[in-house]
């Protein structure tokens, strides 16, 4: 018999044999039923839903989202968790494998806040390996990431690529000896929120050959649709079936899956195609012309549509950009950047304003 999977070694001992919550959705029989009477639903639509779209639940996993998600990141459906946005996928992770009390997650700082967030409001330990600043840029260290899972018994390992806020994108190869290092003892959830605005291929290439790698992507950046709040947990099937009895009954409300569904069509997924390049393109003319405006210490260089960067004094630039109207993230409470803002890409005209505001003589 071969070892049983780093996700079933990891699953939380109270939850072994907990099976979710049963709707009449999730079984097959339910959809031969067409006289549906069993979940207390209204007989007659609302007035305000003319189509009567609205008038039931949802299915728990929309099989033609599922469909189409599964089939832009290049995987089966059953391999594919559909949700309120990656933050879902992050927060079931955390609750499905990480026992309240003594579990333990590895992250490294400075990074999404919403790692540490998920661990504390379910009571588990956040072992931090801080991201080493250098020439290239900032660094996730993954030889101690891996070495801190294995001191605080961590079960997840968040590597966030292309990082929010460093820009750094974790070659697939380090990746991979990190997944081969920790199997059988933790999982590596490999957030890809930006992986559209990167040069680097996709963590989902992995799978196939590490089962203890978990994929996070959304439709909230590239595919503009932050408001829809649709995110996707990329992973062995099994995991995913593991994640899903945790997940609440209907996750996923139908104008968001219609939202979903209408950009993923192949019109849509052009024009989004084409919106990521021109980011790309902002982004990397932004690097080029901000170490030229007096007070900009520090660019580093950024794979998403965001830069992060260093100033001779913070608190100043943050302010003539809020004079001029402009709101960009203030990092300073952030650790090791306490001297830094973060400004996404907007169009180029934004950029231009940006460039100007900053310019501008003090
Ligand atoms: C924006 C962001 C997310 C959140 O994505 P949602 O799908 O909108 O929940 C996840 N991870 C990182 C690193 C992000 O920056």
């Amino acid at each position: 018999m071969s070892a049983p999977s780093t996700a079933q070694t990891l699953l939380r001992e109270d939850l072994r044999s907990f099976g979710g919550y049963s709707s009449a959705r999730t079984s097959a029989k339910a959809q031969a039923a067409h006289v549906w009477l069993n979940a207390n639903e209204a007989a007659l639509p609302n007035p305000s839903d003319a189509d009567d779209t609205l008038r039931r639940y949802p299915q728990p996993q929309p099989p033609e989202l599922r469909q189409a998600l599964a089939a832009l990141y290049g995987v089966a459906p059953a391999q594919l968790l559909a949700g309120r946005g990656s933050d879902e996928g992050i927060d079931l992770l955390v609750r499905t494998f990480c026992t309240p009390g003594n579990g333990a997650i590895v992250i490294a700082p400075p990074v999404f806040g919403m790692y540490a967030v998920s661990a504390r409001l379910h009571g588990v330990k956040v072992a931090e390996v801080p991201a080493q600043d250098g020439e290239q840029g900032f660094r996730c260290d993954l030889l101690g990431m891996a070495a801190a899972a294995r001191d605080s018994g961590a079960s997840l390992v968040f590597v966030c690529s292309p990082g929010n806020p460093t820009g750094e994108a974790v070659e697939l190869e380090a990746i991979a000896t990190l997944a081969e290092g920790l199997r059988g003892e933790a999982l590596v959830v490999v957030d890809e929120a930006y992986a559209e605005f990167s040069s680097n291929a996709s963590a989902v290439s992995l799978l196939e050959a590490h089962e203890n790698i978990v994929v996070l992507r959304t439709l909230s950046k590239a595919h503009a649709l932050a408001a829809a709040r649709i995110g996707s947990v990329i992973a062995s099937s099994e995991i995913i079936s593991l994640l899903q009895r945790c997940q609440a009954p209907y996750p996923l409300p139908q104008p968001c899956v219609a939202a979903g569904l209408a950009a993923l069509s192949a019109e849509a997924l052009k024009a989004t195609d084409t919106r990521v390049a021109e980011s790309i393109r902002a982004r990397d003319a932004l690097i080029k012309q901000l170490p030229s405006i007096a007070g900009v210490r520090q660019v580093y260089p950024s794979q998403g549509n965001f830069v992060l960067l260093r100033f001779a004094d913070a608190q100043a630039a943050f302010e003539r950009l809020l004079d001029a109207g402009i709101m960009v993230r203030d990092m300073r409470a952030a650790p090791q950047l306490h001297d830094a803002l973060r400004i996404s890409i907007g169009t180029s005209e934004e950029m231009q304003r940006v460039l100007r505001a900053l310019g501008e003589p003090q």
